[in-house]
C-alpha cells in the first residue's frame, strides 16, 4: 500500500491560504513600545519585500538606513552561513580573528586608530560617552564633566543616551535623567562658544561635544560644513573631544565611507552601528589613539564584536567597496532629489524643501498643513512603497545602497501617486 492511498481527497478545493495577520494576538504577548503599520513582513529581495499576504513592497525604509545590501544579498548570505558552521559565538576572553580584521578594516579607512565592538547604537554612544569621562577624569582633569548635544538631536533609547538626546519625548517619564549633559542649537557655534563659557561652576566643565554629522531622526538635517569647522577649531583650542554619532549615517549612506567626510573635519571618536553590518545586529565607537584611555576591565560587552556579526560586518564592508556602492549612493541621491524636488514644485503649498545627503533624504511638509508624514506613508504603503517619518513632518529615504535607478522612479511614482490620491 502506498502511503499517497491513505491521504483522502479534499470534499472541497483547499482554500486559498489566507494568512492575515492576527495583530491582536500579536500585541497581547508582546510590549507595545512601537507604532506599526498595519503589515507583517516575512520575505525580501534586493529592495524589495513581500508580506505575509504575498503583496509586494518596494523597501525605501532599509531597517531603517540599515539593510545597506538589501535584502538575502549573497555576499552576506554567504559570508553569515560559512561563518555560523564554522564559529558563531566565543568570549571576548579569547582573540577573535574576525573582530580584528574588521577593526582593520574601519581604522585603514577612517581617522580612527582603535575600535571597540558592542551590538547597537546607542550602546556604541554609552561606549563613546563612557570614554569621553574617564578622558575627562584622566587627561582635562575635570571632576563633573559635561558632554554638549544638539537640540534635536537623537543617540538611542538608554538612559544616558536618552539624556544625550535632546528631545524631550524621548526623555520624558523616565526621569530622573544622567546628569552631565547639555544642549545647544545644530548648526550655531556662538551658542556652542556661549555654552562652553557658562558651564565653568568650578570642578563641572564641558569636556566633549557630541553630534550627528547629519541628524536623522531629527528630521534629515544636514550639519553645516562650516559649522563643523568651526566646532573642531572651538575644541582643540579649548581641549575638549568632538564626538560624532554616525549611526545612521556611517558605511556608506551619505556617498562617503563616514558621514564627517562630508564636512570637511575628523572626530575624535564616532560610532557606528545600523547599517555597518548590513542588518546582523552590531555596533561600534571608533577613536583616535590619543584619546583611548580604556584599560582592561572599564567595558565590557558579552555579544560585542562577535564572529558572526563582524563576518557580516567584513562582508558588506567588502561588497561596498567591490561594487561601488558609494558611486552608486551619491548618483541615485542626486536622482532621488531631483525627483522629489519635482514634487516639491508641483505641491508647493504641500512641501517646503528636500535635503540629504547620498541616500539619507528628507522631504519636509508645510507646517501650516494639517497633514503628516504618517498620514501620507499609510497611502504609500497601500500603494506598495514603504517610507519611514523623520518626525511628524518629514518623509525621509533611506534606500539600500543597491538601489537601481529604475527602483528610484518606480519608488518616486508611487509616492507622487499616493500624494495625489491624498489631496484629490
Ligand atoms: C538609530 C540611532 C541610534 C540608536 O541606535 P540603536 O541601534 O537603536 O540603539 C543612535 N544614534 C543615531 C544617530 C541613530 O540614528
Amino acid at each position: 500500500m502506498s502511503p499517497n492511498t491513505l491521504v483522502q481527497e479534499p470534499a472541497t478545493p483547499p482554500q486559498p491560504t489566507t494568512t492575515a495577520f492576527d495583530a491582536d494576538r500579536f500585541n497581547a504577548s508582546v510590549m507595545t513600545t512601537y507604532g506599526r503599520f498595519p503589515i507583517a513582513l516575512e520575505r525580501g529581495k534586493g529592495c524589495r519585500v513581500w508580506d505575509v499576504d504575498g503583496k509586494e513592497y518596494l523597501d525605501f525604509v532599509a531597517g531603517i538606513a540599515t539593510c545597506t545590501l538589501g535584502h538575502a544579498h549573497p555576499a552576506l548570505v554567504e559570508a553569515v552561513t560559512q561563518q555560523i558552521q564554522k564559529l558563531h559565538h566565543v568570549s571576548n576572553l579569547y582573540y577573535i580573528p574576525e573582530q580584528g580584521e574588521l577593526a582593520e578594516w574601519i581604522a585603514s579607512r577612517s581617522c580612527a586608530d582603535r575600535v571597540f565592538f558592542c551590538n547597537s547604537g546607542a550602546e556604541a554612544n554609552e561606549a563613546a560617552i563612557k570614554l569621553a569621562r574617564k578622558y575627562a577624569h584622566k587627561v582635562q582633569e575635570i571632576q563633573y564633566p559635561v558632554i554638549l548635544t544638539a537640540k534635536a538631536s537623537f543617540h538611542g533609547r538608554t538612559l544616558a543616551t536618552i539624556t544625550a538626546t535632546g528631545q524631550a519625548k524621548y526623555q520624558k517619564g523616565f526621569e530622573p535623567l544622567v546628569d552631565g549633559f547639555a544642549y545647544v542649537p545644530f548648526n550655531d557655534v556662538r551658542a556652542l562658544e556661549d555654552a562652553i563659557g557658562d558651564i565653568d561652576e568650578g570642578n563641572r566643565r564641558v569636556g566633549a561635544v557630541l553630534l550627528e554629522p547629519l541628524q536623522g531622526e531629527g528630521g534629515v538635517r544636514p550639519g553645516d560644513a562650516r559649522y563643523f569647522q568651526e566646532v573642531r577649531r572651538v575644541c582643540n583650542e579649548n581641549g575638549l573631544l568632538l564626538i560624532l554619532d554616525e549611526v545612521q549615517v556611517g558605511m556608506g549612506r551619505t556617498g562617503k565611507l563616514w558621514g564627517y567626510e562630508n564636512l570637511g573635519i575628523e572626530p575624535d571618536i564616532f560610532t557606528s552601528a545600523k547599517g555597518l553590518a548590513g542588518g546582523i545586529p552590531i555596533g561600534a565607537m571608533m577613536c583616535k589613539k590619543s584619546c583611548d584611555v580604556f584599560e582592561p576591565g572599564n567595558h565590557a560587552s558579552t555579544f560585542g564584536g562577535n564572529p558572526f556579526a563582524c563576518a557580516a560586518g567584513l562582508a558588506v564592508g567588502k561588497t561596498l567597496l567591490d561594487e561601488d556602492l558609494l558611486n552608486n549612493a551619491r548618483v541615485r541621491g542626486e536622482q532621488l532629489r531631483e525627483k522629489l524636488n519635482g514634487i516639491l514644485q508641483r505641491y508647493p503649498d504641500t512641501f517646503t524643501e528636500v535635503r540629504g545627503w547620498g541616500l539619507i533624504n528628507g522631504l519636509e511638509i508645510a507646517g501650516d498643513r494639517d497633514i503628516t508624514s504618517i498620514d501620507i506613508i499609510k497611502v504609500t504603503t497601500e500603494k506598495g512603497l514603504l517610507l519611514v517619518p523623520a518626525g511628524p513632518k518629514v518623509l525621509r529615504f533611506v534606500p539600500p545602497l543597491i538601489v537601481s535607478e529604475a527602483e528610484v522612479n518606480e519608488a518616486m511614482e508611487k509616492l507622487e501617486s499616493a500624494i495625489a490620491s491624498l489631496l484629490g
